[in-house]
């Protein structure tokens, strides 16, 4: 399916899209990577879900990218004697412990040892999503009293935040571990790590990964945002999970990381996803707010590869509403003559290699004369990461003969990723560069294309050809070119 669009959709699924006609009519609408979030489901759920993803992929024959989101060290209360939990007044004490007895209005368990361990008073603890503020007055190894600063409803396994406090938390729970292996078996494309600290945290997920999946790194701790340039170099890919950064440090400091770490992502060739709260009231509403759609345009401005949907699309009443809506505005946005400015004149990253002057050639040659589509033959995904930096005018078609890379670059701006067979000979490439472009309606019969590849073929980072080539066969076939 070719989208008219180049940013890339993240749709997470959950309870309001959990069968074969929504998540179909979700990617028809315009999701092109499915998010598995583990937080939630049991692996009966994820398995079918993850079922239904692979069916729709073979019943359309395209690509689709999915993404399995691990808990990580959420820290989280316990339970309290009612399921409604309670009202937190300003002012009034709380006190947190290890104590599993069933929580009421004036305590409950925090079963997490190491926040004992490294709190300390005047800490701020923040419940469910910041919206609770606490500050510990005085504490112990298995206790916290502590003052109400902003008040209102607790209950059950709520979310923690420590942000004052550097955690010795390891960066995979148990469950993770887990959950981690659970899915690279039942086979997903990228694997996203919550609360990441450092590279080391990446690194540990990439060993066990083994290569089954691509490693995304969700940036939501002060601490990720100081060590980001190792985080970046260590992953193959970045969220800028504004959800829980948010909490972690003031909201509007959020902006200004977002811009800084999306500039960095498309300089290093690695795809960025600026998720959470893009089109929130569409939880409950067919119409997003003003502020919402300006909110996924200016992710896409600053050249984020994709913008995300997280209840939007899992637990609301509008999920095809949800992704039509950011289909819309990316079109729009795209077709701006601003946007084009403002991504030419954010071009940058490193330019060094063979392979950094063919894309930027092959740009240059598209956007010069009237080529409709730059294919590239990229056995990794590297050669199509690099060309999506260039963000070019025209269609990138990433040709792959592995199948699990033409779906980890569904992720990745502007690529339209088609699995080919294995070629041998250069000539070869450039037909099924034609016959692709061609039936995936990149390209008709009288255009010129782009094509580069690495040849000799199936060694990796080799890009060192280009070649303009007609998309009549019949031409192809009579010239000498090998
Ligand atoms: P979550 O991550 O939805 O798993 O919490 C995203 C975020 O924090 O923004
Ligand atoms: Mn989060």
């Amino acid at each position: 399916m070719k989208r008219d669009r180049n940013v890339k959709i993240v749709a997470t699924l959950g309870p309001a899209s959990d069968d074969y006609e929504m998540i179909r009519a979700l990617h028809e609408a315009g999701a092109d990577v499915f998010r598995l979030n583990m937080s939630h489901g049991d692996h009966a759920e994820i398995a079918v879900r993850h079922g239904i993803i692979r069916q729709i992929e073979a019943d359309l024959g395209q690509p689709i990218a999915i993404l399995a989101d691990l808990q990580g060290p959420k820290l989280r209360v316990g339970v309290f004697d009612n399921d409604d939990g309670y009202d937190l007044e300003v002012g009034g004490s709380f006190r947190m412990d290890l104590d599993d007895t069933p929580g009421d209005a004036t305590r409950v368990q925090l079963p997490h040892t190491e926040i004992f361990a490294a709190l300390e008073p005047g800490a701020h603890l923040l419940i469910n999503d910041g919206k609770i503020r606490v500050k510990v007055l005085e504490c112990g190894a298995d206790f916290a009293n502590c003052e109400v600063l902003a008040g209102g409803r607790i209950s059950n396994r709520k979310g923690v935040n420590v942000p004052d406090v550097v955690l010795p938390l390891a960066a995979l729970s148990e469950k993770d571990r887990k959950d981690l292996e659970f899915v690279c078996e039942l086979g997903v494309d990228w694997l996203a790590l919550s609360f990441v600290q450092r590279k080391e945290d990446v690194e540990e997920a990439r060993a066990l990964a083994k290569g089954r999946a691509a490693v995304l790194s969700k940036i939501e701790k002060p601490s990720a945002v100081t060590n980001f340039d190792e985080i970046l170099e260590a992953s193959d890919g970045i969220m800028v999970a504004r959800g829980d950064l948010g909490v972690e440090l003031p909201v509007q400091n959020v902006p200004p990381i977002q811009k800084r770490l999306v500039r960095k992502c498309r300089n290093a060739a690695k795809p960025v996803i600026v998720a959470t709260q893009m089109l929130e009231s569409m939880i409950e509403s067919p119409m997003p707010t003003r502020a919402e759609v300006s909110d996924v345009a200016a992710a896409i401005y600053e050249g984020a590869d994709a913008v995300m949907l997280s209840a939007e699309s899992a637990a609301g009443d509008f999920p095809i509403e949800a992704v039509t809506t950011m289909n819309n505005v990316a079109i729009e946005v795209e077709s701006d003559p601003t946007y084009r400015e403002v991504i030419e004149a954010s071009r940058g990253g490193k330019k060094e290699t063979v392979a950094d002057a063919i894309v930027s050639a092959a740009r240059e040659i598209a956007e010069t004369t009237n080529i409709r589509v730059i294919c590239c033959f990229s056995e990794s995904g590297s050669t199509a990461a690099l060309t999506a930096r260039e963000r070019p005018s025209v269609p990138i078609l990433a040709l792959t003969s592995r199948q699990a890379i033409a779906r980890r670059m569904c992720l990745t701006w502007g690529c339209h990723c088609v699995k080919v067979g294995a070629v041998g000979r250069f000539k070869e490439a450039v037909i099924n560069a034609v016959k692709a472009a061609t039936s995936e309606g990149l390209a008709e019969k009288t255009d010129l294309i782009v094509v580069t590849a690495g040849v000799p073929f199936g060694q990796t980072g080799s890009t060192n050809i280009l070649r303009i080539a007609p998309c009549d066969e019949r031409l192809i076939y009579a010239s000498e070119l090998e």
